[in-house]
């Protein structure tokens, strides 16, 4: 049977002499994988659909077992992405996330919707740390955790200080802070940008720009809860941590002087 479905390559590892074996995460299908052959040889019209990140129609073959990509049409290349450094790196995080969440074979559709979006954000040059920390919380539920951010998850309350509660997964209002104590106080500010990062569509937020120690506190809060909570930790973390330590050691492709918020 031949299905077209609308695509992004997760992943392409090499197999054999000339053949690459591509996992493709679909709207239609979800992840699978299927033999690309011929295409490590740069002449092979599948070489360039076959690239990580990019983003296209495939039409694959489907057999017993794995099936074989016939063809592909590129929407969009997500070549700027591939460019730089830092694009790169946070890309690879977000598709690792997916790549780590997705069961094989079961459809998908909002979630590749948040990883066609996210790509195409850093493709426009979003803040990619921003983008990956918007696919991080967004992601919270397909990771089991719906964290409760609207109102106090003891009492309810909706009005009132808030503070960040790992043993509650969500905010406490100042009311009910003594049954956590190790609650993360939050401004106001604070809980207004945990929200929007929960909630509002990657392709609303328009060209937000973060300060590094604002990304920086939301990033530890959404990464303590996928290491606590959900037990993962991804491999593209470590270069990612290593990079944002060290940035002088990566010289990014342009440097955009965007003006801070607040
Ligand atoms: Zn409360």
């Amino acid at each position: 049977m031949l299905q077209k479905v609308e695509g992004i390559v997760l992943r392409a590892s090499s197999y054999g002499e000339s053949n690459k074996i591509v996992t493709i995460f679909s709207r239609e299908l979800g992840k699978r994988a299927a033999m690309a052959r011929g295409a490590k040889k740069p002449t092979s019209r599948l070489a360039s659909i076959t690239q990580p990140f990019t983003y296209g129609y495939f039409l694959i073959q489907q057999g017993r077992g794995m099936g074989t990509l016939q063809q592909g049409e590129i929407i969009d290349s997500m070549r700027s992405i591939r460019e730089d450094i830092f694009t790169t790196a946070y890309a690879s995080f977000i598709m690792e996330l997916v790549d780590k969440l997705i069961d094989d074979e079961a459809p998908k559709p909002h979630l590749f919707e948040i990883l066609q979006q996210a790509l195409h954000a850093i493709s426009e040059e979003y803040d990619p740390e921003a983008i990956s920390l918007f696919v991080e919380w967004k992601l919270l539920p397909t990771a089991g955790i719906y964290p409760t951010l609207h109102q106090c998850t003891n009492c309810g309350a909706i009005d009132g200080e808030f503070a960040f509660s790992f043993s509650q997964i969500g905010f406490l209002c100042h009311r009910c802070f003594s049954i956590d104590p190790y609650i993360i106080r939050l401004s106001p500010s604070q809980v207004k940008l945990i929200r929007t990062f929960y909630t509002v569509p990657i392709d609303q937020v328009g060209k937000l720009t973060l300060k590094k120690e604002t990304k920086s506190f939301i990033k530890k809060i959404v990464r303590t809860i996928y290491s606590e909570q959900v037990g993962i930790r991804l491999k593209s973390q470590h270069f990612l941590d290593q990079m944002e330590k060290t940035p002088e050691f990566f010289p990014p492709k342009q440097v955009d002087p965007s003006p801070e918020e607040e």
